[in-house]
Parts: structure tokens; sequence; C-alpha cells
């Protein structure tokens, strides 16, 4: 097990300070410009996927590094550059990290690289799990898959909603109900190849920030996929439902405990990706603070504007506290006794909505307006008490958490 550390080695420095570079010569530039068009970068992803940036090898070698901080310092700079190039580039990632955990090696070789494309003609993917009946209550979801044992084939019917890169990817990942009695553990994930029938995008949605990555509803209807789509395969679903089975008969505690478990460990990324917006907006407004003269004086010689740049630094560095030791925690296996990961997330949000706002109102009726950056983060920062678990169920799971109770 690695040491807990916030001491990032000669290696990490160096690609921190890699990504720093893409994330400020190529995303900020960029940014602005793709938050107006509310479309896919893909020539910034294509950027990323030439230098290595947008790749599976480039993300498993930080999501394995044993000190657990290579995804958040990832996060961080990418996501400091903008936050909605950055998903663009990071999405894929997210829908393939479920192929890695869950799928077999042959399922990894197969798709992971169709997921991707290649640096002349790149691909992205989406993770589709939300439906709109169906959000925080993952459990409710309706999308259902049925084995059809002559042909070997899953049948998928249901409507998805907020996917990322829903409709425009090469690969969907997809979660569907096999069996409607266990609730979440009755879920499986299916691949759904390029060009599948039955697969289309619905609506396209015009979102208030983020605007540059692309969220969208999928339909599937009666979409037939190979036995062999199934992640992780039959024979693992089969016994994996059995044991569901007779652990709901005998309580269903360790079920729902074992759910969490796997979303606490992602919850520190997204922590990290509001830390890198929280921390661009704190620096265009320190700036800003430092030069911007009024009454004779520079702005940050009013203690009312100093203290909300001395409270927004603070924040942001307890943020990134919070976020680095859970990332720590899931990479070496320690139990989430405090729902710490859920800590990390509810904490990173909150405070880039709250920093983001500051860093408007330091700008003044500059930070209004979409000349200067901080207008399109304020816009960007309120997507991460959202997703991936609103605010209040990272409460609830915390809550429940310290009270020994098992989360719904
Ligand atoms: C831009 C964007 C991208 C996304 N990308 C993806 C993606 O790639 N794949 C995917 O599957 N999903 C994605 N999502 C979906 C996202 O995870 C959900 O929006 C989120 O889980 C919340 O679900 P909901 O929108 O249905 O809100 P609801 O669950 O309807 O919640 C509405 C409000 O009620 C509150 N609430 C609900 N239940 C409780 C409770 N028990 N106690 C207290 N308060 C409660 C919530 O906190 C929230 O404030 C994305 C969403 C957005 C906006």
């Amino acid at each position: 097990m690695a040491e807990f550390t916030m001491e990032l080695n000669d290696e990490q420095k160096e690609v921190r300070d890699w990504l720093h570079g893409f994330a400020a010569d190529v995303i900020r530039p960029a940014a602005a410009e793709w938050d107006e068009r509310e479309e896919t970068p893909w020539p910034v992803i294509q950027e990323a996927a030439k230098v290595g940036i947008y790749s599976l090898d480039f993300y498993a070698q930080q999501y394995f590094d044993p000190t657990g901080l290579g995804i958040p310092m990832a996060m961080e700079e990418l996501f400091w550059g903008d936050a909605g190039i950055a998903l663009s580039i990071v999405g894929t990632g997210l829908a393939a990290v479920g192929v890695l955990a869950n799928g077999t090696d042959e399922q990894i070789g197969t798709w992971i690289p169709q997921m991707y494309g290649d640096a002349n003609d790149v691909k992205v993917a989406a993770f589709c799990s939300s439906e709109p009946d169906a959000g925080s209550d993952v459990a409710s979801m309706r999308t259902r898959a049925v084995y059809d044992e002559a042909k070997d084939e899953w049948v998928l019917n249901g409507t998805k909603t907020w996917a990322t890169n829903g409709g425009i990817a090469n690969v969907h990942v997809v979660v569907a109900v096999v069996d409607p009695e266990l609730g979440s553990k009755g879920h499986a994930s299916f691949i759904v190849p390029p060009n599948t029938p039955g697969l289309s995008q619905g609506q396209k949605f015009k979102k208030h920030g983020i605007r540059a990555s692309h969220t969208a509803e999928v339909v599937l209807d009666d979409v037939r996929v190979p036995g062999s789509c199934l992640l992780g395969g039959k024979e693992k679903l089969d016994e994996r439902l059995a044991r569901a089975r007779e652990r709901a008969r005998s309580g269903g505690e360790r079920v729902k405990n074992a759910a969490m478990a796997t979303f606490e460990a992602s919850r520190p990324a997204v922590g990290a990706m509001a830390v890198g917006t929280a921390r661009a907006a704190y620096e265009e407004a320190l700036e800003y603070a430092r030069t911007r003269v009024q009454f004779g004086r520079p702005i940050i010689d009013n203690q009312g504007v100093a203290f909300q740049l001395a409270d927004m630094r603070t924040s942001i560095d307890a943020a990134r506290l919070l976020v680095w030791r859970a990332s720590w925690m899931a990479v070496n296996g320690k139990p989430f006794t405090a729902a710490e990961g859920s800590m990390s997330k509810l904490f990173a949000s909150e405070t880039a909505k709250k920093v983001t706002a500051q860093a408007v109102q330091i700008l003044g009726g500059n930070g209004f307006t979409r000349e200067y950056p901080v207008e399109r983060m304020h816009r960007d920062a309120a997507i991460y008490t959202i997703f991936e678990g609103t605010s209040e169920i990272q409460r609830l799971v915390i809550a429940r958490t310290l009270a020994g109770m098992p989360i719904r």
C-alpha cells in the first residue's frame, strides 16, 4: 500500500506540467468558441489524441497510479483549462472504465480501442445509466435487457437520458435491468457496438454550462446485441444474480454496501474536476483584484475583497485535500467508513459553485460578461453538484454511513 502523501513525485510533476501546458495552450484558448457553438470540440479532442492525452494508455496509467493522485491531478489540470472541453476529452474514459472494471480481457481488447479511435479518426464513447424517471433513484431504472437464448442475443428497450456523448458515440455502454426483483443489483451493463440498428439519439440538451460537452437522450428500440456484449459474460452475471438473490433473502445490507463502494471510488474524480474549475476562477479573480484600481488603489487592498480571496483559496485547498485522501483510499482499498468519497465530491462541488460566484463578484460588471472567462466558469461549476450524485444524495450517503444505516 502506498503511504498517503500530499507531495507529487517528480514523474507526477512532469505529467502535471505537461497537462497544464496543454490546458493553457490548447484548451483554454478554444473554450469560449466551443461554449458558444455548443458542439463537441472534435479538433481539440484530436489534438489531445495526437499528444497522447486522449487515449486509454494515458487514462489507465493515471487510474492505476498507486498513490491515487494520478487521476485527481490530471482532472484538475484539464478542467482548469475548460470544463466543457475537458469533459469531452475525459467522457470516453468514464465509459472505458466501466468496461475495464467489469469486462473480460477480450471485451476490453475489442471495445476500448473502438471507443477512442485513433488520432486521425477520433471516436468517443458514452455511458448511459440515467433515465427520465431514474436519476438519483437509480434502482427505479426501467430499460430492460431480455436474453434471447435461441439466438444468444440480448434485446434492449428503453430511453436513457443525460448521456454525455449519447448518440454521437461510436460505442455506447448501456446499463439495463435484467432482474427487476433485485433493484440496482438486478442491473447489468452492455456494449452497444457502432451502427447497431435500434439505437438513436433523442433530444440533444441545450445547457446552462459545460456546453462544449454533448449531452443527449439515447433511445433503445429493440436493440439486439450479441451475447458477447454483456460485460463480464453470462456465467458471471448468473453467479452474481444468484448471490444477490441469496443476500436479498438474508437481509440485503451487504449488497447495498458493495454498490456504494463503487460510487465512493469514482466520486473523488468529479471532485477533482470541480477543484480545477474553482482554481481557474480563483486565479482570474486574484489577478483582477491585484490590477483593478478603484478609489486610487487595487481592489485587493480592500479587506472585503482580500478576505473573499483568502476564503476562496482556503476552500480550494481543503477540497483538494479531501479529494486526494479519498482517491488514495480508493486506489489502496481502504474502506470508506465515513463515505469519504462522497465527502470529497460534496465539498469540492459546493466549493466550485461558491468560488466561481465570488469570482464573478470580484470582477464586477466584467465578471458578468462573456468577455471574461469567470462567467463561463460560474455556469460550468453548476454541474458538479448535480451529476454523479447530487449534493443532497452525497449528504444522504454520508449521513446514512455515519448512522450505520444501509444506503438506499
Ligand atoms: C450535463 C450532464 C451530464 C450527465 N452525464 C451523464 C452520463 O454521461 N451518464 C448518465 O448516466 N447520467 C448522466 N447525467 C445524469 C446525472 O447523473 C443526473 O442528472 C443526476 O444523477 C440527478 O438525477 P436527476 O437529474 O434525475 O435529478 P433528480 O434525481 O430528479 O433530483 C432532483 C432534485 O431532488 C433532489 N433529491 C432527489 N432525491 C432526493 C432525496 N432522497 N433526498 C433529498 N433530495 C433528493 C436532488 O438532489 C435534486 O436536487 C448527466 C447529467 C447532466 C446534467
